[in-house]
């Protein structure tokens, strides 16, 4: 059988068309996953969509374009699926951590970045299999007609990106910050104008270097925070960019070479944070632990191994993040990249859909590829097929690689 064609491109109607078509049941999925979540958490559903409707202002015609495209496509109500895109942060943070390396600490001199995505469950999620809980992540491939191309890990009927690379060479991914402001909900975002770290991180990946695709994201949630604090991380061959940015105020931390890394807090910002929040600080801990003892000799294949890192547990705490119930925060999916400085559009990728220390021990759990050849991606990658396999919540222990 042919596989499908399971690139997006064109003008912005057809690559939400594509994505809406290609992916119906999971983008279907997960619309009602958000707003079991949205119910769960006392959130009106028309009370969403009239946000998200204003919130549109706030995006270039050309995503939300893209957003109706998707509704279209996928045969489900556009103020809804533009809720789901332009209020997502505020129904499921995007947990996660996020390592990467300049090319004087790796080994081959390339840059390295690394993601691996958490979320939480929909609470009040029923269902016969326990996925129906969790955001279907699927790999979106977007070659749009203007600005550069795009590969990246999605929930499926959402235009923004948990972690993707533009064929311009640069990495992005993002991470809420676990703030004493949002433990205690201070801050009442209902009648901010809020933005969505997903979508910036795709808006970034428009641009030509991480240093312009950060003070441009800068810029934007300097005017209008995130609707929960967070980190978003670009990453170029030569400059690694940290966004920080909590309600009022942000910070930027400039990278040139060595190592980096956030979980789920601040680190310049640190007196923010929130003190009980013991998974962040020891995921942060450990992701310099690693990153530092390997300085110097960090490759691809090492960077899969920390997604994989079980050290605190696995559990909550470890950088593979396990739960007992689906309401945790726990690991989806993973990202690695090899930034070529040369010839960014032949930068490596490697993406694991599901658990990490599953995902990348099974052939058919991940996908590797250069940024120019996605032709033949198994469909399963985008339909959200390999995620269900791979997403399980029982640790795998075959394979304890790195202990400290
Ligand atoms: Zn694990």
């Amino acid at each position: 059988m042919k596989t499908p064609e399971l690139i997006c491109r064109g003008n912005p109607f057809d690559v939400g068309a594509k994505h809406g078509l290609l992916l119906k049941e999971a983008v279907q999925s997960n619309l009602a996953n958000f707003w079991s979540a949205s119910q769960a958490l006392g959130l009106e559903r028309l009370a969403l969509v009239q946000k998200a409707k204003k919130l549109a202002q706030e995006y270039t015609d050309a995503l939300i374009e893209e957003i109706k495209s998707v509704a279209t496509g996928a045969s489900v109500d556009l103020g809804e699926l533009l809720a789901f895109n332009l209020c997502h942060g505020e129904v499921f943070p995007d947990e996660c951590s996020v390592l990467f390396a300049m090319g004087d600490a790796t080994a081959s001199g390339n840059t390295l970045f690394l993601k691996n995505s958490d979320k939480i469950g929909g609470d009040s999620m029923e269902g016969p299999n326990f996925y129906k809980h969790k955001e279907i992540n699927v790999v979106l491939v977007v070659r749009p007609e203007d600005g550069p191309g795009i590969v990246g890990i999605s929930a499926a009927g959402s235009t923004g990106l948990k972690m993707g690379v533009s064929d311009l060479g640069i990495a992005v991914g993002t991470n809420i910050a676990r703030t004493v402001e949002l433990g205690k909900r201070k801050v009442d975002t209902t009648q901010m104008r809020a933005l969505d770290r997903v979508q910036l991180a795709r808006e970034g990946l428009q641009k030509e270097s991480a240093l312009e695709a950060a003070n441009y994201v800068l810029a934007r949630i300097s005017e209008n925070p995130t609707a929960t604090p967070g980190n978003i991380e670009f990453v170029d061959s030569t400059t690694g960019v940290i966004v920080e940015g909590s309600y009022d105020r942000v910070a930027l931390q400039v990278v040139k070479s060595g190592i980096a890394s956030r979980a789920n807090s601040f680190v310049v910002m640190k007196d923010l944070n929130d003190p009980s929040d013991v998974s962040s600080y020891c995921r942060y801990v450990r992701s310099q632990q690693l990153l530092k003892e390997n300085a110097g000799r960090l490759t691809a294949d090492l960077m899969k191994q920390f997604s994989q890192d079980h050290l605190n547990g696995p559990g909550p705490n470890s950088l593979c993040r396990h739960g007992e119930h689906y309401s945790e925060e726990t690991s989806q999916s993973s990202m690695v990249v090899e930034i070529n400085a040369t010839r960014p559009k032949e930068s490596r990728l490697w993406l694991a859909l599901g658990k990490p220390c599953h995902a990348w021990n099974h052939p058919d759990g991940f996908i590797e590829r250069t940024m120019n050849r996605w032709d033949d991606t198994p469909e399963g990658f985008s339909n959200g097929e390999v995620w269900k396999r791979f997403w399980t919540e029982e640790p795998r222990f075959e394979q304890e690689v790195l202990q400290a």
